[in-house]
């Protein structure tokens, strides 16, 4: 393709959210540009990248992942802060880390194979609307469609005067390569208000070796400071393993949009998906199913829009986002009312165990151990 040919649709973002939305548009003959400010979309990430088995069973571009890309992790240890912990599982259900930066990749393969033009190392600066769509300047040109795919902080939604996210959590983990956990089949959680207010810290068996994560909130004194919080997870999780003194080979960090779908998100000939549009569930932070399920949604929408089948999608389509209503009250509610001794005292209890069912399995748990086996390990 030339360097100067207009597309149909451009989507800013090579990511979860903007490769899914390229595939459908692409499918549906929609000529495509997707443009990513990276040299490639599998470096540089900010993301665990752990799916739920959901994601798989129900994105269809998924189908075909190749196995050596993923590995699965079966259960949830929950550790409070004095780490007492239960175990949790739900039959059927199942985690899976992955290669992000592979799957990725092999997403965007895809993408490309479908006829979508990738253009990497490609920053997206502005648009300046005009009759029927948009003209992006130079490399991009004129489209007819614009998707902002591009991430918390979408500079589509800035450049268009469409909705930002404003609430956010702050994320960081470490990778070893080649560590190894006694216990691979646990996703460990670490509830600890001190260290990590509003969320949790993690620790995973992942496809290439340990990912070690937190993600905190984004506000009050030091809040942001997530690089001292981590020296204090390492510290907590080393009875778990003890990454304390071992050499880094790979931190990923980032934001998180905690505070629901962004306003507007939609305009004529432009819409936003992913976490440009706040499609990250306030609870769990987990936001590539919503990317993927919500991007490839989209990509029809437009597809449908620019082959005049029907309304243009700001119409109708945004309204299938999530709104997260009560995701958005427990956020409320562990931001306000968070405490370390409810946890310590009640972890075990059916009404906890009921909650941390629906947050990590969507439906009730499964307690591996009865509350009076409930472990306690000792601080090392
Ligand atoms: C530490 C951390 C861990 C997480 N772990 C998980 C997890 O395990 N599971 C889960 O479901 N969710 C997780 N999330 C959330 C998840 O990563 C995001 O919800 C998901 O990546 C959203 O995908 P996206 O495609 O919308 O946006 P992003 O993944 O943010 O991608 C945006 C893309 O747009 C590109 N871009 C940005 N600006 C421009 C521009 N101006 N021009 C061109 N390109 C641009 C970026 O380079 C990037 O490639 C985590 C987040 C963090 C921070």
């Amino acid at each position: 393709m030339s360097a100067n040919r207009n597309a149909d649709c451009v989507v800013v973002g090579a990511s979860f959210a903007g490769l899914a939305c390229a595939l459908a548009l692409a499918r549906a003959g929609v000529r495509v540009t997707i443009a990513e400010k990276k040299t490639d979309p599998g470096e540089k990430l900010h993301t665990t990248g752990i799916l739920v088995r959901d994601v798989v069973d129900a994105v269809p571009i998924l189908q075909g992942l190749p196995l050596a890309l993923v590995k699965r992790v079966d259960a949830v240890r929950l550790y409070a802060p004095n780490l007492s912990s239960v175990d949790l599982a739900a039959p059927g259900y199942y985690f899976l880390a992955t290669d992000t930066p592979a799957l990725l990749r092999w997403l965007a393969d895809r993408a490309v194979q479908a006829g979508a033009e990738l253009r990497c190392g490609t920053l997206f600066r502005g648009a300046q609307p005009i009759a029927g769509g948009f003209d992006l300047g130079k490399p991009l040109g004129r489209t007819s469609f614009l998707v902002g795919a591009d991430g918390p902080a979408s500079r589509v939604a800035k450049a268009l005067g469409l909705g930002q996210n404003r609430q956010f959590l702050a994320g960081i983990e470490h990778e070893y390569w080649g560590a190894q956990l006694a216990q691979p089949e646990y996703l460990h959680c670490f509830i600890d208000r001190r260290l990590m207010p509003g969320y949790i810290g993690w620790m995973v068996q992942g496809v290439h070796g340990v990912q070690v994560g937190l993600a905190r909130r984004l506000r009050g004194p030091g809040a942001a400071d997530v690089k001292s919080a981590m020296a204090g997870l390492l510290a907590k999780a080393a009875p778990v393993a003890d990454f304390r003194g071992v050499a880094v080979n790979s931190i990923r960090a980032g934001l998180i949009p905690c505070g629901g779908l962004v306003r507007p998100l939609a305009r004529r000939r432009a819409l936003l998906v992913g976490d440009a549009a706040g499609l990250v569930s306030p609870v769990t932070a987990g936001g590539i199913h919503t990317a993927l399920t919500h991007g490839l949604a989209a990509g029809g929408a437009v597809a449908d829009f620019l082959g005049g089948r029907s309304a243009d999608p700001q119409r109708e389509f945004v309204r299938t986002y999530p709104r997260f209503r009560i995701k958005r009250l427990l956020r409320f509610g562990f931001d306000h009312f968070q405490a370390d001794w409810v946890f310590n005292l009640a972890l075990a209890s059916a009404p906890m165990r009921w909650a941390a069912g629906r947050i990590y399995f969507h439906q009730r748990a499964v307690v591996l151990e009865s509350p009076a086996e409930t472990r306690r390990l000792e601080p090392r």
